[in-house]
């Protein structure tokens, strides 16, 4: 392509270093111009799945020459609802990589605002024949962060626990308020399930926007590919990461660490 350019370096006066400097920048340029081709191509083929599901149900409904059927309709409903999420959570995962995410961070009692999530999903994880406990060492413990996206990081943990644990699985939360990590203080969390796991060589890749272990795997259950992509993202915004250890037949556990200052 147009970026295809370098010059050998042959003097290591000034000469060569704007001759290296030249090379080094093209090098940023072309990495930057197939991160941006990836991401079109990948949204394209994200978007398409859903779009020729509708288009196909619309076709079939108009030829029958009937009304539609409530049920196509919520069919169709349904892959709408898709999309949006899908373009909403894209938005936000370009914003937050792009470094252009404002948060409106403030002290929050992290510990209180968990129990609530716990509480909210609680009923899904019913439904699935799963337990969720919550366990903290201490109370209030309060962080500054972002209550909105912290809360979003902490729905997507939890869900995609419910989504790959079996039935009569046990989802734990477990929360520390100081954790010494090289040479700072965090607040952990950590969000540990008994399900199905993931493979070590996908461990890598989890936090790549669109990945998926198993391709068929989460688009029935509604995932988007983002989540995890999204929630490293926000986290790493409020100065903190993400660690995850997994074991497959076993289970996961994602643990987010919140700096203490
Ligand atoms: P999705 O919307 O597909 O769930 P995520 O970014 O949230 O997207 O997760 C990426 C992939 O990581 C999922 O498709 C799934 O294969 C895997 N994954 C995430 N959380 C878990 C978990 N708790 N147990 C097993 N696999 C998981």
């Amino acid at each position: 392509g147009d970026l295809d350019v370098s010059v050998p370096v042959q003097s290591k006066d000034e000469y060569g270093k704007v001759i290296q400097t030249f090379n080094d920048m093209t090098l940023r340029l072309r990495e930057a111009e197939d991160a941006r081709r990836r991401l079109v191509a990948d949204v394209a083929h994200e978007l398409r799945t859903p779009l020729s599901i509708m288009q196909l149900k619309l076709e079939n409904a108009q030829q029958s020459g009937e009304y539609a059927p409530p049920e196509m309709l919520l069919r169709l409903q349904d892959e709408v609802i898709r999309l949006s999420l899908l373009v909403e959570d894209l938005h936000v995962l370009s914003l937050a990589e792009a470094g252009r995410l404002a948060l409106d961070c403030k002290p929050i009692d992290l510990a209180a605002k968990l129990e609530q999530i716990v509480d909210d999903v609680n009923m899904e994880a019913e439904e699935k024949g799963l337990e969720i406990r919550f366990y903290s060492n201490k109370r209030p413990i309060t962080v500054m962060a972002d209550a909105r996206r912290i809360t979003q990081v902490f729905i997507n943990l939890l869900t995609n626990a419910i989504r790959y644990t079996p039935e009569g699985g046990k989802i734990s939360v477990v929360m520390e308020d100081k954790v010494l990590d090289r040479a700072a203080t965090y607040t952990c969390v950590s969000v540990a399930d008994t399900g199905i796991g993931i493979p070590a060589e996908d461990l890598n890749h989890l936090f790549d926007r669109f990945y998926r272990v198993e391709k068929a795997r989460s688009r029935h259950t509604g995932g988007t590919g983002l989540g995890l992509s999204i929630a490293h993202h926000l986290i790493r915004a409020h100065g903190g990461f993400i660690r995850v250890v997994s074991e497959p037949e076993q289970g996961t556990t994602f643990t987010v660490y919140l700096p203490l200052d």
